[in-house]
């Protein structure tokens, strides 16, 4: 009985944000975003797989699972039911402003010792042309909600980006300096370049970014 796409655990995707899965290629960077995210699809089979299929994102790529012994025309079939699935739960799981904070909180510890503590992190439907920003002097950061449904790396890497400003303002080396510690800050980076190329943005955010 083939496995059902329903049940399996297409949501759960790996934290790892220790461990940078693969190389730091800035292959993103010049393609549409979209386009990267349904093209970069792996297909592992597996011997010790029997029924059950599996898909999650490791970065920009999605990995489905599937037992060795699957056809093609099956595989093909899973491979679609399972990206579906995952941009469906993708859609759904936007972070409200409570968690949004608590991840900055996160984020702080790990990466700067704790030393970026914002009065208040959320996100906003106002800001169009500018992933995030940050205003030092009340400690408030603020998401641009376009940033909702992208990847886990990307929206850390934009609060970690603004959490930066509180302890340095512009965009000197200093700043980049504390950024080296993420280690996904190209790629992140590359990723947002890609949306912008993708959906004809006027501005570009690496430039804009405050
Ligand atoms: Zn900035």
């Amino acid at each position: 009985m083939p496995a059902d796409p329903s049940s399996g655990p297409a949501g759960k995707t790996p934290k790892t944000p220790a461990r940078s899965a693969g190389s730091h290629q800035r292959g993103a960077a010049a393609l549409p975003a979209r386009a990267v995210a349904t093209s970069a699809v792996e297909v592992r089979r597996s011997t010790r797989r029997r029924k059950s299929v599996t898909a999650y994102r490791e970065g920009d790529r999605t990995i489905v699972l599937i037992p060795a012994r699957m056809s093609q025309a099956e595989e093909r079939r899973w491979v679609g039911l399972m990206l579906d699935k995952l941009a469906a739960q993708e859609s759904k799981r936007h972070l409200g402003d409570t968690e949004l904070e608590e991840r900055a909180a996160r984020l702080s510890a790990q990466y700067f010792d704790g030393r970026a503590r914002p009065a208040s992190v959320r996100w906003v439907t106002n800001q169009n042309t500018r992933w995030g920003s940050c205003t030092p002097a009340e400690g408030s950061i603020r998401l641009s909600h376009r940033l909702q449904g992208m990847p886990e790396f990307v929206v850390d890497y934009v609060l970690l980006h603004e959490l930066a400003h509180l302890l340095v303002p512009g965009h000197g080396p200093d700043f980049w300096q504390l950024l080296e510690a993420y280690p996904r800050t190209e790629r992140a980076r590359g990723f947002l370049e890609g949306v912008v190329a993708a959906e004809g943005l006027p501005r570009l955010p690496a430039a804009r970014e405050e």
